[in-house]
Parts: C-alpha cells; sequence; structure tokens
C-alpha cells in the first residue's frame, strides 16, 4: 500500500505518521511528496498559543473520502518538546480516525505505537497523576481500548505488588550476560546466536572474556557498594555451553559479584530443551538458580521443524518433568501466536499441552518479522495466519491464563508483530520474573555482559537512559572485551558519583 501524505513539511512528524500508516497495512510506503499512490491523505494544521486543531480528509483510489478533525487545548505547562509531542499526538489521532474508518479495523492500541505501554502508565503515576486521569489520558489522547487500558492497569498494579520498592531502585542494577551460542539456528531469531558445533575455540575464549567482565564489573560494584536486584543469563542460549562451564562460570559470579546471596532472582534461559540434561541442573541447583526457562514455541512437531528448532515436542516435556523432578520450581515457558503454518486449532493444542505441566510462568509473544530474520527475507515461504485469527488466539491465551490462576505481569510490544498486539507475560501468585519487569520497565540500570548484551544506564537522578551496546559476534567481543568493559565502568562512574 502506498500513501501520499499532503500538507505536512514538517518532517519531525513523518516518522509517527509512517508509523500509523504501518499499524494498517502489510508492506505500507509512506511517502510526503507526490509519487504513485493508493492512498491520499492531506493535513490542515492551525497551531495557536493555547489551542490546536487539525483536519485531515482521505482520498482512496475508487474516489472515496474521508474526513476527521480534533480541537485541543493545550495546557500552558505544555512547552518545547512536551508540546510538540501533544501536537504530534493530535496528528496521529485524526490520521488513524481517518484510516479506521476506511479500513474499518480498530486499532487497539490507539496510535501508541512505542514498545512500552506500561512504562508510560509508571511515569504518569510517578508523577502523581490519578488512576483516573491515566485512563482518561489513554483513552482520549491516545485512542486506547479499555481492554489495554485495564491490562496495563492490572500489570501496573501486579507489579508493585511484586517489586514494591519499583521507584527507588534506581540505586541498584541489574545484571544480563548474554551467551551467543545455540544449537541451531531459529528461523524468527534475530539475537546474537550462533551454531555451536565445532566453534569450540571460539567458546573458550569467549568465556575468557566473560569472566574477565563479570569481575571488573563485580569488582566495581563492590568498592561503590551497589547492590544487584536480578542477573538474567540470556543469549542464544546459556545453556548450550558444557556443564563443567556453566559451573565456573557461576562460581565466578558467587566469588565476583557483590552479597550474590541477597540477589532477589537470578534466571537461566535453557530456551532450548535440547540443551538441557540432568548434568546441567545438578549445577544449576548447586548455585541455586532456581528460575529457568524452557521454551516449547509450540507443541507441534512440524511447527518447530519448519522454524528450524532441532528437538521434538517430546524432549520439551521430558527435560520439563526432569527439571521438576531435580528441584526447579519457577520454571517458565515461552509460547509464540502466529508461527508459520499455525492457526486457532495448533495455539489451542499448545494450551492444553501446557495445562499438562503448569509452569510458573507463561509468556505469550506475537509473532514479529524482524528485518533481519531468515523467516522475515523469505517471508514468502511462510504462511501465517490472518489478523482475525491472530486476535482470536490471543483471546484464547488471556481466557485460558485467567482459567489457569496466572495474570499478567509484564508486556511489551514490537514493531511489525502480527495484528498489532503485544507479548504478554503471565505468572502465578508470587512467581513473577523481577528481571523482566526491571527491563520492560526501564527503572534502574540493567548492565549488559557478554555477546550481544546491551546495558541501558538509567541516572539515578535526571532518569535519562543512555545505551551502550557489546557487540554481538564472538569474534569482535573477544577482540574488544576489555574495551567494553572500560567503557562500561566509566559510565557507571559517571552516574554513581553524582
Ligand atoms: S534458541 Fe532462541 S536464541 Fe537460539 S536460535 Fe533459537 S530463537 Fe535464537
Amino acid at each position: 500500500m502506498k500513501i501520499y501524505i499532503k500538507g505536512i513539511e514538517d518532517e519531525r512528524f513523518h516518522r509517527p505518521l509512517t508509523l500509523i500508516g504501518n499499524l494498517f497495512f502489510e508492506e505500507t510506503k509512506t511517502c510526503f511528496t507526490e509519487d504513485d499512490h493508493s492512498l491520499e491523505a492531506e493535513f490542515f494544521i492551525e497551531e495557536e498559543s493555547e489551542k490546536v486543531s487539525i483536519k485531515g480528509t482521505l482520498l482512496s483510489e475508487d474516489g472515496k473520502q474521508f474526513t476527521a478533525s480534533k480541537e485541543r487545548e493545550i495546557p500552558a505547562h505544555f512547552v518545547g518538546k512536551d508540546r510538540l509531542r501533544y501536537v504530534k499526538n493530535t496528528l496521529s489521532y485524526v490520521y488513524l480516525t481517518l484510516l479506521q474508518d476506511y479500513t474499518g479495523m480498530i486499532q487497539k492500541w490507539g496510535i501508541l505505537t512505542g514498545i512500552r505501554p506500561t512504562k508510560l502508565y509508571h511515569k504518569k503515576r510517578q508523577e502523581g497523576m490519578k488512576t483516573s486521569d491515566i485512563h482518561k489520558m489513554f483513552k482520549e489522547e491516545y485512542l486506547l481500548s479499555d481492554e489495554k487500558i485495564n491490562l496495563m492497569q492490572q500489570i501496573v498494579e501486579r507489579q508493585l505488588e511484586v517489586v514494591p520498592d519499583l521507584d527507588s531502585l534506581a540505586n541498584e542494577v541489574s545484571i544480563y550476560v548474554g551467551i551467543p551460542f545455540c544449537p541451531t539456528k531459529c528461523a524468527y531469531c534475530t539475537f546474537p546466536a550462533y551454531a555451536i558445533n565445532g566453534r569450540q575455540g571460539s567458546v573458550t575464549s569467549f568465556l575468557g572474556g566473560l569472566h574477565h567482565e563479570m569481575r571488573a564489573i563485580g569488582q566495581w560494584l563492590k568498592e561503590n557498594d551497589i547492590k544487584i536486584t536480578t542477573v538474567y543469563y540470556g543469549g542464544g542460549t546459556p545453556t548450550s555451553i558444557t556443564a563443567e562451564e556453566m559451573d565456573m562460570l557461576y562460581e565466578e559470579m558467587v566469588e565476583s559479584f557483590p552479597d550474590v546471596k541477597n540477589i532477589r532472582e537470578i534466571t537461566v534461559e535453557a530456551g532450548r530443551p535440547d540443551t538441557i540434561t540432568e548434568e546441567k541442573l545438578n549445577v544449576l541447583n548447586k548455585w541455586k538458580i532456581d528460575r529457568i526457562s524452557i521454551n516449547p514455541q509450540s507443541y507441534t512437531q512440524g511447527t518447530l521443524k519448519a522454524i528450524g528448532r532441532h528437538h521434538t515436542v517430546e524432549e520439551t516435556i521430558e527435560k520439563f518433568h526432569l527439571a521438576r523432578q531435580m528441584g526447579m520450581n519457577n520454571i517458565n515457558m515461552d509460547l509464540i501466536i502466529g508461527l508459520p503454518g499455525e492457526g486457532v486449532e495448533e495455539f489451542d493444542y499448545s494450551l492444553s499441552e501446557s495445562a499438562k505441566l503448569m509452569p510458573e510462568s507463561l509468556t505469550v509473544h506475537t509473532l514479529s518479522f524482524k528485518r533481519a530474520s531468515e523467516m522475515t527475507q523469505n517471508k514468502h515461504k511462510y504462511k501465517v495466519a490472518s489478523r482475525e485469527e491472530i486476535t482470536t488466539m490471543m483471546d484464547h491465551a488471556v481466557t485460558w491464563t485467567k482459567d489457569h490462576g496466572y495474570a499478567p505481569y509484564y508486556l511489551y510490544r514490537q514493531k511489525n508483530i502480527l495484528g498489532n498486539l503485544e507479548n504478554v507475560g503471565y505468572a502465578l501468585k508470587g512467581q513473577d520474573s523481577i528481571y523482566n519487569i526491571m527491563i520492560m520497565e526501564e527503572q534502574q540500570t540493567i548492565i549488559g555482559i557478554g555477546c550481544g548484551a546491551a546495558s541501558k544506564f538509567l541516572d539515578p537522578t535526571t532518569r535519562k537512559i543512555t545505551h551502550f551496546a557489546n557487540p554481538k559476534d564472538p569474534k569482535s567481543y573477544n577482540d574488544g572485551f576489555e574495551h567494553y568493559t572500560n567503557e562500561k565502568i566509566k559510565i557507571l562512574k559517571e552516574l554513581f558519583s553524582k
């Protein structure tokens, strides 16, 4: 779909309008200078000191015309960026209304195209806004549906139950450890993940670098008396290294990090069931790591094959039972809505299989076509469900989790996510992952160590976020880990010396 937008010269408005257009059509192209197009939108913006008024018309190829308009008072304290955001939102509001009228499609997330809707909810709450006013703002300014506003409220309340001191955790940090190896590479994957076979040399050098980072960062935290809230091992698949390598790594963690016994949660993603062994579970037990993730994604064998996961459904179930028998009492499982070839029937089957296992938490992702994945580059090869079916599957997930005692505790959205929906983490009472809350709500610094690990440094005073990324491939990491460690320590010094 090609859309030509007239009347918007200010380039700062181009991106939000493009994002809104993307919500409605597959492969939308938005242009702001005349070109071939199937839809034409035109806007007139009148801005006075205390008021903005925007009128829009939409003209389709077959001559249908739609109009929408919005007039708003601009609160006097909205100046600079806040004022611009307000005008942008008003423009997005008018454009969304036009496209909703034209397509008959209702966007439940309204004009909100950001990744972390609940972060905005928390921000307003922290600024002292009343719940009813937050709801009003989401409904009237952002055009969100009641369903999504209520979901956010439920999640925010749950997070505050799990982490009552959420608002004051900026003086602590969490740690993300990235291990970039997997048994094989899945088709939808854009994580730093390298097939491990035949790479032992590179694994060994990588682990050398990782131990160095752990020691250096750990020492800095100890010297500066900064506590760690949570640690999360992700990747890749952190259990794709050997049991012995895992053992040495956790030993390093316990020696290097400050006050490990008081870390609130340590998670190891054992994502791929084909990497889990009794020996590795013993290592996790030895170091008292009891939150793991075993990810089925789907319980339909054909799907696993199609997406390049070389393990069987039976193996997932078997490894889940093994982990349980060996004392793992906080297991997360991931499911993905909209995997190629899957419809409501397959997803319902995955839910019914989940009911037999009852993991402590279940994360329900909606497939997103990320630019770099094999799946996106060969999109024509993969048949995915329609928008309506995706929505039905999501509704089934909501009902199923509720019926089985789970509650939503975090959510995030992605670009190009099927049906413009969301990913939601559900947990049984008291089993919510604190790390997931910290990473989504961005209320404290997350130090990323290892390959592809992204750090987010939150200034405890201004709450400004600085990003810093370690290299994604093991070779660059191995060549430069000392430099990356030093850079992070430099940023930490600046932030925590204030
Ligand atoms: S297991 Fe996860 S990290 Fe590894 S290739 Fe598959 S999706 Fe990527």
